[in-house]
Order: structure tokens, then sequence, then C-alpha cells
């Protein structure tokens, strides 16, 4: 696994745990070699996990629409940045830069982007894994909620394999790469 796409909130949460969490995983990030890719802000949780990874030497990818460039505060420092026409062009260069996805709490632009995962994993338009960083149960409400599509009939909850879902960093990206490696074996 050599590049993660993060999505998480623009802003920092509440709580103290949010910014803890991106930060830690920032670090877990840098520690294994595994570039970040990522919306491109300084602000909120987008701003503290890409900055940890690159006070760590880590390499950080940033992918912004030019739509949103007057309102936007990119982070300066990144190792590159993209500059893309509009939100989809970011969602699919973001994807085909990644081997993975990792979800942060966050607010409706987190929620867009990893359902959009999601539906796209299960279509089978991409393999790739997909983890919650279930930072103080943040997503305990939505995985209840996809329980409830499955108990109800709308989803097969065996083609979820690629969901992921761990409260710490570094289980979370062990988790990964192990889902990473057995798909490799099957295909
Ligand atoms: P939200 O959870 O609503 O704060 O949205 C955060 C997610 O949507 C991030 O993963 C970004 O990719 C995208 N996003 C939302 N707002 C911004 C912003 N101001 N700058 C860059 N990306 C953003």
């Amino acid at each position: 696994m050599k590049s993660i796409c993060v999505y998480c909130g623009s802003n920092s949460g509440i709580r103290r745990e949010y910014s803890s969490a991106a930060r830690l995983l920032g670090v877990e990030l840098s520690k294994e070699h595994i570039q970040l890719v990522y919306g491109g802000s300084s602000s909120g949780l987008m701003g503290q996990v890409s900055s940890e990874v690159l006070k760590n030497s880590g390499k950080v990818i940033g992918i912004i629409p030019k739509i949103l460039l007057p309102n936007e505060s990119p982070n300066q420092n990144l190792t590159k940045t993209i500059y893309v026409e509009n939100m989809s062009e970011r969602k699919e260069t973001m994807s085909r830069l990644s081997d993975g996805f990792i979800a942060l709490p966050g607010g409706l632009g987190t929620y867009e982007e990893l359902f959009d995962t999601i539906s796209w994993a299960r279509l089978g338009i991409h393999k790739k894994p997909i983890g919650l960083l279930n930072v103080n149960q943040f997503f305990d409400p939505l995985l209840k909620m996809i329980e409830n599509s499955c108990k109800e009939g709308f989803i097969n909850r065996h083609s979820l394999k690629f969901l992921l879902v761990s409260e710490n960093p570094h289980e979370l990206i062990v988790n990964m790469k192990i889902y990473e490696s057995s798909r490799n074996q099957i295909t």
C-alpha cells in the first residue's frame, strides 16, 4: 500500500480526540511510508493530518478544484498540489492516485466522498479497502444505518468486506494491508 486517500472534516469538531486522531494517523502514514492524498486544505482535520505527515518527512498530494480556490486556504507546503476543474474530477483523481481510503470524522463533504467510494467499490469500479477511523465511536450511527439496510434486504453484508473499522490508525492500516494482499492473491 503506497498511497492512501483521507476524507475528513474541514473543521476540527468539538472534541480534542478528533484532532489527536488526525495527527496520529499522519504519524502512522509517514512511519509506514504511505503517501497521503487528500483535499489540499489547511483547515480543520484536513490541515492536521497533512501537516503531521509533512512534519514527519512524509509525502502529501493535495487535489484542489479551481472552483474552490477563491475560498480555499491550501496547505502551502505540500509535496505536490494538483489543480482540477471541479469536484467530480477531484474525487476521480483522489481515487485514481490511491490504493485505499480512510475516513476520519467530518461533515457532509466527508460523507459524500465516503459513500461515493463505498458505492464505487460495490459496483466493482475499484477493489480498494475503505477504512473508518472510528474515533469516539463517531461512525457508530452510520454503521447502524448500513446494518439496517442489510437487515432490511437492501445490502448484502458479504458485499461489504472491503469496509474496515478501527479506533486505532495503526490497526486500521494493518487491516487494510491484509485486505489488499488477500485480494491480490484472489485476483
Ligand atoms: P466536510 O466534512 O464537509 O468538512 O468536508 C470535508 C471533505 O470534503 C474533505 O475530505 C475534502 O475532500 C472536501 N472538502 C470540503 N471542504 C473543503 C475545503 N474547504 N477545502 C478542501 N476540501 C474540502
